[in-house]
Formats: structure tokens, sequence, C-alpha cells
């Protein structure tokens, strides 16, 4: 789950805490300095395209070096590094430009574009979420607008009949942290939904509930388990019945005081709604955007974050390298008609899916990830870009070894290393450094990718039961791409000892 070259400390469990994550989010923006650049208690009210460039304006190039959007040589970043600081830069106050040879409809089709953010500076950032008269309005022209803005926020329930009726609690999954396991003692619940809220909130609430039920439109049968065998799992939720029935698409009818929706989130977007950037509704499907990633027809906004169902750190940061190359120009950035083509392919892929081009299940990739990585590694790969910011000498191992930056089944990196010698700073040297990277990094996502496929294996399907598979420790030998899992003991009450390695 980290980040490339900048691993977890070696303690962390693999299956690790709120707590460590926020830790780890820290350490990486103290390692590249970020506090800076970041500024707090401000909300972004609105974001709309402020101008299109003006012909000859070249100051600044989005997209691939070899000019499918722009082919300025004029970088205001110089050869290479494409750190944080150049980031924000590069995404910041200087003017969007073409060439002078592109036409206007070209222009208006790949559009760099400026954007105007106008955000609030709260006045008391502890209650950020309450607009106050002393916030400052302020607006500001950028020349790209990267929107990080999370998608777990805003909840979504399936319309059911009969809901009015239903006497008993209702809340969202967004609300369990509030009441706590507590306040499902002795209840009859009824989680609808079971990918990871539903299996999750079942298995901590078995521990104290009467009886759990997890209802998907994936479950084929009812089956019953769990560690006290209170969990059971039945098929998808039909309608509501009188005061406390549920009644299921197999026909069963069954009485429960408490509904928990684990049917997920809205993507929600509200500082571009009125823009007509976006297709209306983006709730289930952000579009049209090229990759989950760029707006397909004004590439300077982009959207880190949209896919589900992912190793979250690996994807989004590969998605900022992409998005941070396009920003100094130096991507391998297709064209608006391969693009467009990528955009058509995928509303074919959701109709034989059978759902439909607005599907909610649009920016779900789970294993189909790892390609889309690789292609974003190539979209990231422009001469330059790659090598920098992410190599072992940039991040030595000080956070407990295992730094997956230098440890690599190759000697890439330690060719690619820059004291290597003059030839690196060569043209040619510069292409083979390069290349070497993108080949390293691509062997660190198969071994990540191995990973994850293995955790997969070993996740048990049933919500309630055994969680042995939470305690799997992955250990990476990256000299060799190999991997060793070991048991972390139960924390808990000491039950069982540590298992040996399993391979
Ligand atoms: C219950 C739960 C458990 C999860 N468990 C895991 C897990 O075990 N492993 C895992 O990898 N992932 C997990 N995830 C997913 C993970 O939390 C998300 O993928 C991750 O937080 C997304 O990061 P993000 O930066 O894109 O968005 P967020 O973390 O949501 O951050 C978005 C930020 O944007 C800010 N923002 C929003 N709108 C505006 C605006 N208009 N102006 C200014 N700022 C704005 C928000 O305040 C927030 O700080 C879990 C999610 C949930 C809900």
């Amino acid at each position: 789950m980290s980040y490339f070259g900048f691993p977890f400390p070696e303690e962390t469990q693999s299956f690790s805490s709120h707590a460590q994550v926020l830790d780890y989010l820290c350490s990486y923006a103290d390692e590249h300095d970020l506090h800076p650049l970041i500024s707090l208690g401000c909300s972004v009210e609105s974001v709309r395209l402020a101008s299109l460039p003006s012909v000859g304006d070249s100051s600044h190039t989005f997209g691939s070096v070899d000019g499918s959007l722009s082919s300025s040589e004029d970088s205001s970043l110089g050869e290479g590094a494409v750190t944080g600081t150049d980031t924000a830069a590069a995404a910041g106050r200087h003017g969007g430009g073409i060439d002078q040879g592109q036409s206007k409809a070209e222009v208006e089709s790949t559009t760099l574009g400026r954007w105007e953010v106008v955000y609030r500076r709260r006045s008391a950032p502890a209650a950020a979420a309450v607009a106050d008269d002393d916030d400052q309005v302020v607006a500001e022209v950028f020349d790209a607008v990267c929107v990080c803005s999370g998608h777990f926020d805003e909840t979504y329930t399936p319309t059911v009949a009969g809901l009015d009726e239903f006497q008993g609690t209702v809340m969202h999954a967004r609300e369990y942290d509030i009441p706590g396991v507590e306040a499902f003692v002795g209840k009859r619940v009824l989680c609808v939904g079971a990918r990871s809220s539903g299996t999750d909130i079942a298995r901590e609430i078995s521990s104290v509930a009467h009886a759990v039920h997890v209802c998907d439109r994936s479950n084929p049968v009812n089956s019953k388990g769990g560690e006290r065998g209170n969990v059971w799992w039945r098929t998808a939720l039909e309608k509501f019945e009188g005061a406390n029935g549920v009644r299921f698409k197999n026909g069963e009818l069954l009485e429960v005081d408490t509904v928990v929706w684990c049917t997920g989130y809205n993507y929600a977007f509200p500082f571009l709604e009125g823009s007509g950037l976006l297709t209306a509704p983006a709730s289930k499907r952000v579009h049209p955007v090229f990759e989950h990633l760029f707006h397909v027809y004004h590439p300077s906004l982009s959207f880190v974050g949209l896919p589900q169902s992912i190793v979250t750190f690996p994807l989004f940061e590969l998605q900022a390298n992409a998005v941070a190359a396009a920003i100094v120009g130096r991507a391998s950035f297709p064209s608006l008609a391969e693009r467009e083509q990528w955009l058509r392919g995928e509303d074919d892929r959701l109709r034989e899916g059978g759902v439909g081009p607005s599907s909610r299940g649009a920016h779900v990739l789970g294993g189909r990830q790892w390609e889309y990585l690789r292609r974003l590694l190539r979209i990231a790969s422009g001469p330059g870009v790659l090598g920098r910011g992410s190599t072992a000498e940039n991040h030595p191992p000080q956070r407990g070894g295992g730094d997956e930056g230098s440890a690599v089944p190759n000697a890439s990196s330690k060719e690619a290393s820059p004291s290597r010698g003059a030839a690196a700073a060569t043209e040619g040297g510069a292409q083979q450094r390069h290349q070497l990277e993108l080949e390293r990094l691509l062997n660190v996502l198969n071994v990540k990718e191995a990973i994850y496929n293995d955790a997969g294996d070993n996740r048990p399907w049933f919500p309630g039961g055994p969680d042995d598979y939470r305690r799997r420790q992955y250990r990476v030998d990256w000299d060799s791409g190999r991997f060793s899992v070991s048991y972390a003991d139960r924390k808990a009450n000491g039950e069982g000892p540590s298992s040996p390695a399993a391979s």
C-alpha cells in the first residue's frame, strides 16, 4: 500500500491502523516538504474555465513532448524534476499557451485553458464546514486544476419500497462510528451491501448483536456463519414490510431492529456544478474523463482518486505522476482522438457488462488496476519525468529498511544513479536512465500485484468469519521480487502463537 520508494516503518503490520496511516502520510509530507504548499482551512467553492489561451502565448505547455497537445519547448521547469514544489509551480500562476500553428478548432477541442478558482479562506478553520461573515473569499487563476476532493462524503442509498413505514433505526455506514458498536447490543441488524463497509461492520457488531444479516445483490443463496454463528448472508433486499419487516428477493421475510446502509457513496463536485464540464449527474460516473484521470476536452483539469477497489496510495501516486508530467509538458500524452476513443471503449465495456455507460461501477477497477497502472506509467514516462523523486538515492531506507525504491529485481536503479558517471548526463544516458527507471517501476508493480492477489485469495468471502487474513504480514525481498508471509500474534487476548512463514 506504500508509495513508491517510501515504505511504511518496519514495525507496521500489513493490516495497519488509521493512526499508522495518518502518521505515514504526515511523514511523507515532511519528507517532501509539502506543508508550505498546503493551505488548510480553505474550501473551494467554484472552478470555472476562465479563458482559452491566446494564440501565440506559449509560455506554458500541457500534455506531451511530441506536440499532440502542444509542442512548445518552453518549460519553466527545465529538464527533469517533478517534485511537489515544481508541480505546484507548474499548476500555478503563469499563463496558458499553445503553438502558433494550432487552429482555433484544435485549441477549443484540446484546450489547455486557464481556471478561475474561487475559494473561501475560513476565519475559523476548525469550523470549516460553516461559512462565516469574516471568511475571506478569494478568486485566483491557475493553469491547471487537480481535483483530489475524495468520494466518501456524499452517501448513496437505494430507493426501496416501504421504507417510510419502517419503525426501526436506519443509518448509513458513514455514521457508524458515531454510536459505535454499543448501539448494536442485542439487536437484530440488517447490513445492506456486502462490500468493504458491509462486511467490516457485520464482523464488528456480530460480537454484540443478536443477529446480523448481510444482504447483497451478488448473494445467490442464504448461508450462516461468523465466529458466534450469528451472521447471515441474505439475498438482495426486495422491500420493507410493516414496522420491522424486511423482505428479500427469494421471498424470505425477517424482522430487524436496525438497518445499516452499506451501499457506498456518490461522486460529488459541488464546485463544478453549473460549469458544464461534467455530464450530469456525475454521482455515478465522472464523465467525460480519460483514464479515470484527465478531462477529455480540458485535460488541464484532472481528477486524482476516482478509481475504486484499488490499492490506494500507489495508484494515486502514479495518477499524480501522470498529471505532473502532463503539466510540465513531458508526458506521453494521447491525442484528443485517442482520448475520445478510450471513452467510447469504456462505454462499450460498460454496455457489454450489462450495466450501461452511467453505471456506478464505471470507476471500479479491481483486478484491472494493474494494467491501468502500467498505462499510467507510460503516460508519465516522458523523458526526465521518471528517475527523479522516486529513486533509491532520493529515498534512502531511513524508515526501517525494506526500501522498495532500492530493492528491485535488477541493478537498474544503481546504473541509473546520477553518481554513476558522466553517461547519465548525456542525452543518451538520460534516455537509458529513464528506460531503466520505467522497467524498475514496472517490476515493483509486478510485486505489488502479486501481493494484492495473494491477499485477495486469502480473504474469506463470508463476513464475520475468522479474520486471520488480517494478521498476514508481507515481507518483500525487492532484489529477487519475492515475498514471504508470516502471521502476527493476535493482540487482543493472546490467542495463538505466531505461525511460521507460509511462503
Ligand atoms: C470507512 C472507510 C475505510 C477505508 N479503508 C481503507 C483501507 O483500509 N485501505 C485503503 O487503502 N483505503 C481505505 N479507504 C479508502 C481511503 O480512505 C480513500 O481511498 C482515501 O482517503 C482517498 O484519498 P483522497 O485524498 O482521494 O480523498 P480524501 O481522503 O477523502 O481527502 C479529500 C480531501 O479533500 C478535502 N475537500 C473536499 N472538498 C473540498 C473543497 N471543496 N475544498 C477544499 N477541500 C476539499 C476534504 O476535506 C479532504 O481533506 C477507506 C474509506 C472509508 C470511507
